[in-house]
């Protein structure tokens, strides 16, 4: 598989996703982007292309993929089964701990009037718990006393429990990027030669199999 996808958002009909791995073929071309500058600032999209700068899109509108790229840091995909509206989030450890999920959740309650009880959401594949060693300076921002390992799929998995979201709405998709580098591309492992993978999210526009009109 080239393109992971999560099953529980699979399971929500009209829903299109996927995670990239370092073999796809998937380009941000045709989708809406973001400059990434690991924070927790998010955007509402309406077309495709580059938005600005920030780590976080949510669009409601039909046919618009949100997509971010990745490579340890975590790709998390957010559908909300009520509204209908969705979002893809970059969250490294920066944007973990400024909060990017709580915050693009409250931004989707903001505009769409979201309820997190209704949000089903899939952390894609980072770097894990196994490869990713933090000094102190990281470990504090997430109130830890020493460095050490740092989890931060789990760190984010939390903040959407804490922010409503059901822990059983909440899917764990793919392994560590660190420790499978045919499947992977890993900041830490490959630096400078590491490439970026794509994940994205739309609501299948209706009639799309018509054409334009
Ligand atoms: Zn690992």
């Amino acid at each position: 598989m080239t393109v992971l996808t999560s099953r529980l958002l699979a399971s929500l009909p009209g829903i299109e996703h996927g995670f990239g791995t370092r073999n796809a073929t998937l380009t941000q071309a045709a989708m809406a982007s973001v400059k990434q500058i690991h924070s927790d600032v998010s955007f509402i999209a309406h077309e495709s292309g580059c938005i600005g700068d920030g780590d976080a899109i949510i669009t409601r509108d039909p046919g618009v993929a949100v997509s971010v790229r990745t490579a340890d840091c975590f790709p998390i995909l957010l559908v909300d089964r009520d509204t209908r509206a969705v979002a893809a989030i970059h969250a490294g450890w920066r944007g973990t701990a400024a909060g990017v999920v709580t915050s693009t959740l409250a931004r989707m309650r903001n505009e769409f009037g979201t309820d997190p009880r209704n949000v089903f959401a899939a952390i894609g594949p980072g770097i894990g718990a196994c490869c990713y060693e933090v000094g102190l300076d990281v470990a504090r921002q997430f109130g830890k006393t020493e460095a050490g390992k740092l989890d931060l799929a789990m760190e984010n998995r939390n903040q959407l429990i804490a922010a409503g979201v059901e822990a059983d709405r909440i899917e764990k998709v793919g392994g560590c990027t660190f420790c499978h580098p045919a499947q992977f591309f890993s900041w830490r492992r490959d630096h400078n030669s590491a490439g970026r993978m794509i994940s994205f999210i739309r609501i299948v526009a209706a009639g799309v199999e018509a054409g334009p009109t």
